[in-house]
């Protein structure tokens, strides 16, 4: 059913694309078109960026604490309308209710919240000298743009708009053409809480034109970007002709290593977590699991019991755990990683096929949970990112041959460490890199700490006043003595 029109917000307005073109808006659980999103181009950008220019001085000169208050009022806004936000958000993501409503949309409160606090207490450094003082101004960068994902759609997208908010920028944002539907709703609530027209715009569009169009422009000043390391490239390449600034936060293969000393149902429910949240399309799921020679049996045979149990179905449906991938061609590409995996000679120890749920989704994007072994460090499932739910199983011996399986990649961005000794946790994640380490644990984030990757997993770090600092142009000024 078509009930649902997603126009761009610019300039405090909620506008269709200058061009009248819109794009199908699909439901991935039904696979039924539900809404028309519109399909911007460079001339909608143009305007979204102009509008943003003018509200710049404004917003810079309101000062923090009016800034801070907006922020508030949103997160507010969207937690007086959490069930709605939360319900849009699994339709549109075909992740499940449950999900959206404990992790997604409370952490975009979070994230609106926190950004706002670590404003107003974001100092400004001095130097004091023999022969001069100096104090560094932070000054907003000027128009930033942030562009967003689709497997955690608001999450992400306040995580970006909020850090360039705070600092003073003006924005123009760009949400996942898969899952614009929450994106569009904030605007809707930035209206009715009155936010000043042009501070942020939302663009909604392809990433090959409208999300080109706005890294390409000359006003923008900062590029924020997650997503897949290829369209990371893409977006270096196009800023590098303008030295704009970017911050890239892109894709992963992350090892879970897990050493004999464990608990080993403990760590089974951590894997199974780590691995499978969100269908495994969290850029974080640990999808390479290494465990240690003397409980790899018994840890496998525990594991695939318990992915075996994992009730995949209606989003929702209370007791889903797991839901519908995002689209048919994400699905068809997790199918064929199995497919490729199984021509590979390993086992297939559970899952490996797509699922037709009967009723309600019969036509949604479901795949089995998948657990493979039998895979050589160097074959392509072990290496490329599936970002869909999907692991593999691999025994090692020594804790010198684990840290090379796991470094063994071209990402680097998060680690599990299970292991109840404190010395070897301490020198295992001195040696793997990647941007987050998580001992015997996973997905604890305190907002505050530097976030990011190594290698293809991006470039930047995200969070607290790193973010704002990324959001900020410095200068030092030298008292001279
Ligand atoms: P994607 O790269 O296809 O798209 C991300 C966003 O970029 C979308 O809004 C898209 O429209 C836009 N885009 C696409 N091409 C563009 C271009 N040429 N110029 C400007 N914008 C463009 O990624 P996706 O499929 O939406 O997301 C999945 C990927 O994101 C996975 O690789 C995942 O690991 C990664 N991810 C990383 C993190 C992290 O923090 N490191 C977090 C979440 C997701």
């Amino acid at each position: 059913m078509m009930n649902h029109s997603i126009h761009n917000y610019i300039d405090g307005q909620l506008v269709g694309p200058a061009n009248g073109q819109y794009l199908d808006l699909i439901e991935p659980a039904t696979g039924d078109v539900y809404g028309q999103i519109a399909r911007s181009q460079n001339e909608d950008v143009l305007a979204a960026v102009d509008a943003a220019g003018r509200a710049a001085k404004l917003w810079r000169d309101i000062g923090v604490k009016k800034r801070a208050a907006y922020l508030r009022d949103l997160a507010d806004g969207i937690k007086q309308n959490l069930d709605a936000f939360a319900a849009a958000e699994s339709k549109d993501s075909g992740k499940p209710l449950s999900l959206t409503t404990s992790v997604d949309i409370p952490r975009s409160i979070e994230n609106l919240n926190f950004f706002a606090d670590a404003a107003l207490q974001w100092e400004s450094k001095a130097y004091s000298g023999q022969a001069g003082i100096n104090y560094v101004l932070n000054k907003p960068a000027g128009i930033a743009a942030c562009i967003s994902p689709w497997n955690l759609p608001l999450y992400l997208f306040t995580w970006k708009i909020a850090p360039a908010l705070a600092a003073g920028c003006t924005v123009v944002a760009k949400p996942s053409e898969m899952t614009p539907m929450t994106a569009y709703m904030l605007s809707e609530l930035c209206i009715k809480i009155g936010l000043p027209n042009g501070v942020l715009n939302i663009i909604h569009g392809l990433g090959a034109e409208a999300g080109a169009s706005l890294v390409a422009n000359p006003k923008i000043k900062r590029v924020s970007f997650t997503g897949g390391t290829t369209t990371g490239k893409t977006i270096a390449k196009s800023c590098s002709e303008r030295l704009t600034k970017y911050s890239l936060e892109l894709g992963g293969k992350n090892p879970v290593l897990i050493f004999d000393d464990v608990d080993v149902d403990k760590a089974v429910s951590l894997a199974v977590r780590a691995g499978f949240t969100n269908q495994g399309q969290i850029c974080l799921c640990g999808s390479r699991i290494y465990i240690q020679e003397s409980i790899y049996e018994s840890f496998k045979k525990r594991f695939v019991e318990a992915v075996k149990a994992l009730k995949v179905g209606d989003p929702n449906e209370q007791q889903t755990q797991q839901g519908s991938l995002i689209s048919e061609a994400h699905k068809q590409k997790v199918i064929a990683s199995i497919a490729e995996a199984r021509d590979l000679g390993a086992n297939i120890l559970c899952g490996g096929s797509e699922l037709k749920p009967s009723g309600r989704c019969k036509g949604g994007y479901f795949v089995t949970p998948t657990v493979i072994e039998g895979l050589s460090p160097d074959a392509g499932p072990q290496k490329h990112e599936i970002f869909g739910p999907v692991v593999t199983l691999t025994p090692f011996s020594s804790e010198e041959e684990v840290i090379d399986l796991a470094n063994d990649s071209t990402y680097g961005l998060s680690s599990v460490v299970m292991t109840n000794d404190i010395s070897r946790a301490h020198r295992v994640a001195e040696s793997l890199e990647v941007g987050i380490v998580w001992l015997n644990g996973w997905m604890v984030r305190d907002l505050r700490t530097p976030f990011g990757g190594f290698k293809n997993s991006g470039v930047g770090r995200e969070g607290g006043f790193h973010a704002l600092e990324f959001f900020a142009d410095q200068t030092n000024v030298c008292i001279c003595l």
